[in-house]
């Protein structure tokens, strides 16, 4: 089993109860060493503010979620979108920047070109995000997601992408993303030294939504266990986020509940 004090917050888990600053002191009263913080929280707060309230609290940040989105609106609006986004994530001394590339433009059929374009994006913003010693790691999500928030669907994909656009880019693997992907065990060792992120939760049997119905890891489907030590044994010893957007049970419950019970999950199932 992963020690806890890899168990990373992330702030969605918790995000209709709290705002960023009671995730950081939320985290600091469970003895949770890691938060994965979103952008719109940490906008709200203020960049600097909560760079130094996280540092305060003796927090590391696992994460900023999230850049890319390369394909709404224009590339260059996107580029510039993503400049912030590793200012922000050096700011707060992110280990990653966590980039979801987007889906179709509004009104395309061309998935090649939006696919290109996603590389076109990387590629421009890369030698900042070398140059602040924030590598990029690209999400791949779930097939389904691939009109409306991701063209980049597997982890084969993502390594792919990764070799093309070279140093600075690795993966950040989510076990709600990739868990079903055949390939997902030999693309998981072929990711060796490219692994910047992991990310916990669950698939329910019966999910009623996919982007807003997951579960607490051991409530559902996942050999989540199995894939931690695939990624283990791939070179990754960083933090494990624990990040599940659930509209209908743990976004309703008190997050000090929700913290307690993460972290019994994370000792038993992860
Ligand atoms: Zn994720």
């Amino acid at each position: 089993m992963a020690e806890l004090t890899r168990l990373s917050l992330n702030t969605a888990t918790v995000r209709e109860r709290w705002d960023l600053p009671a995730c950081i002191e939320g985290c600091a009263r469970h003895g949770i060493d890691w938060i994965g913080p979103w952008r719109d929280g940490l906008a709200a707060y203020g960049v600097e503010r909560a760079a130094r309230h996280i540092r305060d609290a003796g927090l590391k940040v696992s994460g900023l979620c999230r850049g890319g989105w390369w394909t709404a609106g224009t590339l260059a609006q996107a580029i510039e979108d993503n400049r912030r986004a590793i200012d922000e994530a050096a700011a707060i001394g992110a280990a990653c920047l966590v980039i979801v590339n987007g889906g179709l433009p509004d009104g395309s059929r061309d998935l090649a070109a939006a696919r290109a374009r996603c590389l076109q994006g990387l590629a421009a913003v890369l030698p900042q995000a070398r140059a602040a010693g924030v590598p990029l790691a690209l999400e791949p999500l779930h097939p389904m997601t691939c009109a409306d928030r991701s063209v980049l669907s597997t982890t084969a994909q993502a390594l792919d992408w990764c070799e093309t656009l070279g140093e600075g880019v690795g993966v950040a693997l989510d076990v709600y993303h990739v868990w079903w992907d055949p390939e997902v065990l030999t693309q998981i060792s072929r990711a060796r030294g490219r692994i910047l992120g992991f990310h916990v939760c669950d698939w329910l049997r019966e999910t009623r939504d996919l982007v807003t119905d997951r579960g607490m890891m051991g409530d559902g489907v996942v050999d989540i266990a199995g894939l931690r030590a695939a990624v283990d044994a791939a070179g990754y010893d960083g933090p494990i986020e624990v990040e599940i957007f659930s509209s209908r049970d743990w976004w309703a419950r008190d997050p000090d509940e929700v913290l307690s019970v993460m972290k019994r999950r994370f000792e038993r199932c992860v």
